[in-house]
């Protein structure tokens, strides 16, 4: 029977049985964790995505058969090492696949290839990727007209069409989902971030992200004292909604008790994450936009030979060259102390609900960074999720809501008071997860540290019925163009500084950062002006 070929549908159901049966590992462990099997509502939704995978296989390799049985074939293998490889990684590493995984294939930057040949990795490619590949080369197809052949992908579709409109809570479900759900379902995780990755590099402004950047001219790193920079970039976080400027609440309470200081506030370079992130690593700073790229600030460090870390829980940051590049599913997995594991249980009380880590996880296994810091400059950027909208109430952990009634349901269905709620429930959080930061370096005796906090952009809550951010240069209002901009010291810093001057500096936050960093590290010549270092004492 085999010799003489098997018929499309057959093949079809074992190639699709095999995937469902073998490279389903990571999804299934995500489910697990937050979709409850031994509920009615649980069991649909997981067989809602099964059918959904099942249809979504068809229509794509029936698609590639239409065009020749052999191409199919060839794309049939290339998804079974693919998704092998996928499965291996994801499972081993609890990585997901996004954006950014993508990128760092090919930019790798935190992950040098040669760790991903291992013995382990081969044996699981050769039995799961490989065997299934050679058995798709050897069995045949037998011939099937073009008409018959077509019904499999437009029945395909149709199907698709009649389950998610016939089942509206399961299909908002895997929307809400989606971007942790599309990191998961292979093939579509990478298949789907890869043409979001190709669309970004052809993409104007943003595919300079994703090409070369200008090397700066090299600065001269004056002395060999010790000490950590530390640079958080929030998001979202309006200076109108901070204590520091007028806001009534007591927001930053945290971050006041701990010596935290305001510079004045300022408006940002944009109202976009990308740009604005751009513009805050950027030495042009404000003006970084509006022209050609240079290299980022923690990448000019890491290639002037300072010890640089970065850490990220949000995404749109450019392309970083740097030593040591986690994220906070990384950091994850190195989390044992309770400045990391506060409120990062992942814990469900109903079916369904998402995986998040909050900011606080950036905190994780910091003594690797403080112990390098005693014995030589270290820099760290932390990428904070801050306020990132509209689900302002994800932001902050539930049973950290000082403000309430809390916007819990989509932000359409929320008057504006407890939408406001949830926004200063997330930024006091971000406060609290700074004056953490500030704690822990305040704990090691004789360190010289500094932290440099400000916000990517600002965030409209309603006012003149704008929300988020996004807003044109020319119209944002001032809600989403103006940042806080916070600086803390420890002891030992403040004595190697004259800092009297520094609660009066008016540059601009963004355009203030990599002088400044540049500044505290000692770190002049090349790209550095003094003028832009809020720590130069004039
Ligand atoms: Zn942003």
């Amino acid at each position: 029977m085999l010799k003489k070929g098997v018929r499309l549908s057959v093949f079809l159901a074992v190639y699709v049985s095999f995937s469902l049966a073998f490279h389903q590992g990571p999804l299934i462990n995500w489910l697990d964790a937050i979709v409850d099997f031994s509920s009615l509502s649980g069991l649909l939704a997981f067989l809602f995505i099964e059918c959904l995978s099942i249809l979504l296989w068809v229509l794509l390799l029936t698609l590639m058969f239409f065009i020749s049985i052999k191409f199919g074939k060839l794309i049939a293998i290339t998804l079974l090492i693919l998704n092998a490889t996928a499965t291996f990684w994801m499972s081993s590493l609890g990585i997901v696949i996004n954006q950014e995984l993508i990128a760092s294939l090919f930019f790798t930057d935190y992950s040098e290839a040669s760790e991903f040949l291992n013995p382990d990795y081969l044996i699981h490619l050769f039995i799961f990727g490989l065997i299934p590949s050679v058995l798709v080369v050897l069995i045949p197809i037998k011939p099937i007209t073009r008409i018959r052949l077509v019904l499999y992908p437009v029945g395909s579709a149709v199907m698709l069409a009649a389950i998610t409109s016939l089942n509206p809570n399961l299909t908002d479900w895997v929307d809400d989902n989606g971007a942790y759900l599309g990191s998961r379902l292979l093939p579509w995780s990478y298949i789907g971030k890869t043409i979001g990755y190709a669309q970004d590099m052809r993409h104007g402004y943003y595919s300079r992200y994703y090409g070369g950047f200008a090397q700066l001219p090299d600065g001269t790193i004056v002395d060999d004292e010790p000490g950590l920079v530390v640079l958080v970039i929030g998001e979202s976080s309006r200076a109108a909604s901070y204590s520091y400027y007028g806001y009534e609440r007591p927001i930053n309470q945290a971050t006041q008790k701990v010596g935290y200081i305001a510079l004045p506030k300022s408006k940002s370079c944009s109202t976009n994450t990308m740009i604005t992130t751009g513009c805050i690593l950027s030495a042009k700073g404000r003006a970084d936009w509006r022209e050609d790229a240079t290299e980022p600030l923690p990448s000019y460090l890491y290639r002037l030979g300072i010890k640089t870390f970065v850490r990220t829980n949000n995404t749109e940051m450019p392309r970083l060259n740097v030593g040591n590049y986690q994220t906070s599913t990384q950091l994850a997995n190195v989390c044992d102390t309770k400045a990391c594991m506060d409120y990062n249980v992942l814990k469900c009380d109903q079916a369904f609900c998402v995986e998040r880590y909050f900011d606080n996880m950036l905190l994780a296994n910091m003594d690797p960074i403080l112990e390098t810091a005693k014995s030589e400059k270290v820099f760290l950027l932390l990428h904070f999720r801050g306020s990132h909208g509209p689900n302002y109430s994800d932001r902050s952990p539930k049973v950290f809501a000082p403000f309430t009634p809390i916007c819990d349901a989509h932000v359409t269905q929320c008057d504006l008071g407890a939408l406001v709620n949830s926004y200063d429930n997330s930024t006091m959080f971000t406060d609290k997860t700074l004056a953490a930061l500030a704690q822990i370096l305040n704990g090691e005796d004789g360190l010289s540290s500094v932290v440099l906090y400000l916000s990517d952009h600002g965030q409209s809550l309603g006012e003149n019925d704008n929300y988020m951010h996004g807003a044109p240069l020319k119209e944002a209002p001032d809600e989403q163009l103006e940042i806080p901009f916070l600086i803390w010291m420890s002891d030992t810093f403040k004595q190697s500084q004259d800092i009297s001057s520094i609660k009066t500096k008016t540059i601009a936050a963004q355009d203030a950062t990599f002088h400044s960093v540049l500044g505290a590290l000692n770190v002049v010549g090349g790209p550095y002006l003094a003028e832009r270092d809020i720590f130069y004492a004039d």
